[in-house]
């Protein structure tokens, strides 16, 4: 290690854009440029300008506007690649030039029809070329890490000798083990003596065809690789590349393991990935780490319990270190009083004794139904919680028949004030015509409906419905309201609540 600080350079931008569905228009890879430069990372790879007039238009437009990130074109080992990605990038403060030429055979043999020796030539002088244009020049060996070792130190020797200040190793197809990737670095910085000599950066780009493009990285740089080429979200080719925050977040949160650092604020970590998110419109799987819907999302009561007790017991990192707001508790049949109170709290309810113990109880019969119980069902349980009307009738038991054969029939038993039950069924054009013509049976009040509503108030399959009605009764109007995963039970709850209301005021 030639010291102990870690270049982040991003390619979310050029092998990032790659991946499917995640191109991007000039507006918003600017956008993301701005954002990838306050983020901290070293080297943001704009694009590959020979690509197209947008790629080139993109790279030239961020290389105008940026500060302090340098702003790298990538370019085949062509003239006419590299002459455009310097036209590109030659605004920029601090711009680079990343050319590469495959050295494994089976690239050699087949992709470029070149032997060894003519691709040593080429990477020469190609690499004298760009430095003719560029003080600062990246060589990758493509698929470094399918190619024989013996020649891949000496096209590195001559591309070093020939100007290249950054070697960039990739695992091009994603195939090398940590510990061979990590060999391979470890050799190639002892047999090509020049990297120390001349203080030349070693790099990794590395592909996550078996889910190992993050620990192939660190082994790198725990072999003497001083920068890592990854992307936001680790977006990119096929499975994608190493993501940035993957590898920043274990350097930073292993500190004492690592001994490295880089300069990436982590503060911006979350709101980049957003970010991406927002402008690709690809979300990240929730159990992605760091940047996951569920990566700070403990469910477990015991977890829960924990971390509220003292968060380091099974958190290894700070949500608010990464950008985001707070651990999100997520509460569900697991969940104790302790979390469930808490999470009133913060949500701004502040309930009595009798009422936090009510909420409880519904919260407890929800999370029975619901896998996840959102700040929004919460809410909901809380604010009916809070205004407890004397109820005259309560629902005991509903039983809905429909469907496409035979009639709607609705069955139900309701208990009154006194605890005395009253059992009625009925037939109804469709259930919930069934089961309001089963309760005017019982409870014998003329009444018009105005307006019947359903709304779902939080996300998926189990969201709970609330149902509003609007009652006529003597000329005057009564709202009801009522809430289950259920949207027939809560048009019953819906319709009781309107009549209860009526009857607390009128009898
Ligand atoms: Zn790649």
């Amino acid at each position: 290690m030639l010291n102990d600080y870690v270049k982040i350079f991003d390619t979310t931008l050029r092998d990032g854009e790659q991946s499917p569905g995640c191109s991007m228009n000039i507006e918003e890879k600017v956008r993301l440029a701005k954002q990838l430069e306050k983020l901290g990372v070293d080297t943001i790879e704009a694009g590959f300008p020979i690509a197209s007039p947008d790629d080139f238009s993109a790279v030239s437009e961020i290389s105008a506007i940026l500060k302090n990130a340098e702003v790298c074109g990538l370019a085949r080992a062509l003239e006419k690649d590299i002459k455009k990605a310097w036209d590109a990038i030659k605004k920029a403060k601090k711009p680079r030039i990343h050319t590469f030429l495959a050295t494994s055979d089976i690239h050699l043999k087949y992709k470029l029809k070149m032997t060894r020796k003519e691709a040593l030539k080429q990477a020469v002088l190609m690499v004298k070329y760009a430095k003719s244009l560029c003080d600062r020049v990246d060589f990758s060996p493509e698929d470094a890490a399918r190619s024989d070792k013996l020649y891949l130190y000496e096209v590195l020797s001559a591309v070093i000798e020939a100007g290249a200040d950054t070697i960039n190793i990739p695992d091009t197809v994603g195939y090398a083990m940590p510990e061979e990737f990590g060999e391979l670095i470890a050799d190639i910085i002892k047999n090509v003596p020049l990297i120390k000599k001349k203080n030349i950066i070693v790099s990794t780009h590395c592909h996550n065809d078996l889910g190992l493009a993050v620990a192939n990285s660190l082994a790198g740089v725990i072999n003497g690789a001083s920068q890592i080429e990854c992307t936001i979200n680790g977006i990119g080719e096929r499975a994608g590349n190493a993501s940035l925050e993957e590898v920043v977040m274990a350097i930073s949160t292993r500190k004492g393991f690592f001994n490295l650092k880089t300069g990436i604020i982590t503060k911006e970590i979350y709101p980049t990935s957003k970010l991406l998110t927002q402008i690709t419109g690809v979300k990240v799987q929730p159990n992605k780490a760091i940047v996951g819907a569920n990566a700070f999302a403990h469910e477990a009561g015991i977890h829960q319990d924990g971390i509220l007790k003292q968060r380091e017991t099974y958190e290894i990192m700070k949500p608010e270190d990464l950008g985001i707001n707070k651990t999100k508790l997520i509460l569900g049949k697991h969940s104790g009083s302790h979390a469930f109170n808490d999470r009133l709290n913060e949500l701004g309810f502040n309930l009595n004794k009798e009422e936090l113990e009510d909420a409880f109880i519904k919260f407890k019969v929800l999370a029975d139904k619901k896998k996840n119980v959102y700040d929004e069902d919460i809410a909901l349980i809380a604010s009916e919680s809070g205004k407890v009307i004397k109820e005259t009738y309560i629902l005991k038991t509903l039983n809905v028949v429909c469907g496409t054969h035979g009639l709607p029939t609705a069955s139900i038993i309701l208990i009154d004030k006194d605890g005395k039950e009253h059992a009625e069924a009925k037939i109804g054009d469709g259930p919930v015509d069934a089961i309001y013509q089963a309760v005017n049976s019982i409870l014998g009040i003329k009444n018009k409906l105005l307006e019947f509503l359903i709304k779902e108030v939080t996300e998926g399959i189990d969201a709970q419905a609330v149902v509003t009605v609007k009652l006529e009764i003597e000329d005057k109007v009564y709202f009801g309201r009522g809430s289950s995963t259920d949207i027939v039970v809560a048009s019953a709850h819906a319709y009781l609540n309107a009549l209860n209301k009526y009857l607390a005021l009128n009898v």
